[in-house]
């Protein structure tokens, strides 16, 4: 359902007067976690003073180590719903998983399914089955094939809002947290209609390497970034290291305008 040969055209996704996919090339952007209310809403604030559309932020979080924060959850959300009807940014949140999926749903007008949970089948069709869009993120140890065929059992359910995320791979490389790997955008643009984007922050985990990864990115053909911003990298609650502050994440924001008009 996914592939080319289905529908030769590409898949955009419209919200009001926004779009992803198609000649629109979209920045999703915020911390990795929703952790008060006051440094969600300073980030969101100074994103949306850059034109940033679509605010991203986890409530819910799958972190590698249980001893490590695991979100603000419900709680979370709440923060998340006031930040939208505050500044009318659309909202990507994850979900986890099918219990929490309705009130994930209520909030955000795109749900993510993380790299981990890229391989849950029955998330998948649960999820799918909103017809919400949904931000399909690779896992990192699956291929192209693996991460294509888990958004077939989204189109299965009549949902073809889908958003396919390259985050890097697990490789023998350890000088960077993941490898990146852009092979798999010009590949995926070839193989499916659906639009894909780049996740260079979680793809690198250094915050000096997002830039360029981030430029790269655009260049081989991404129809959009996902990019974590934060206010206080060094305090950050999670993923401090590889997060841009909004200085840094500007000056990407004007070097991007540079290679390619932002709608
Ligand atoms: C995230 O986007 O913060 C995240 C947990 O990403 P991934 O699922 O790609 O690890
Ligand atoms: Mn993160």
């Amino acid at each position: 359902l996914v592939s080319r040969e289905m529908k030769a055209e590409d898949t955009i996704i419209k919200f009001d007067d926004d779009l992803i996919g198609g000649k629109s090339l979209q920045i999703i952007a915020g911390p990795c976690s929703v952790e008060s209310y006051n440094q969600t809403f300073e980030i969101a604030h100074e994103l949306k003073e850059m034109g940033i559309i679509f605010f991203r932020a986890g409530a819910f979080k799958p972190r590698s180590s249980p001893y490590t924060f695991q979100g603000l959850k419900e709680k979370g959300l709440e923060i998340l719903a006031d930040i939208k009807s505050k500044l009318s940014l659309k909202i990507v949140t994850e979900v986890m998983n099918s219990n929490t999926l309705p009130s994930i749903a209520e909030v955000a007008d795109i749900i993510q399914i993380g790299a981990r949970n890229m391989q849950n089948y029955s998330l998948l069709e649960e999820a799918g089955s909103l017809h919400k869009p949904i931000f399909l993120k690779r896992g990192m140890s699956a291929t192209v094939e693996d991460l294509l065929l888990s958004a077939e059992y989204i189109a299965a359910q009549n949902n073809f809002n889908i958003i396919l995320c390259e985050r890097g791979i697990r490789t023998f490389e350890i000088s960077t947290r993941n490898t990146l790997d852009l092979n798999a955008v010009p590949v995926l643009k070839q193989l499916t209609h659906l639009s894909v984007f780049v996740d260079p922050s979680h793809g690198v985990g250094i915050w000096d390497k997002v830039s360029p990864m981030a430029l790269a990115a655009i260049s081989c053909g991404a129809d959009g970034l996902m990019v974590e911003v934060h206010n206080d990298p060094a305090n950050a609650l999670s993923d401090g290291y590889q997060s841009l502050t909004p200085k840094t994440f500007k000056k990407l924001l004007n070097k991007i305008s540079q290679l390619a008009p932002i709608v």
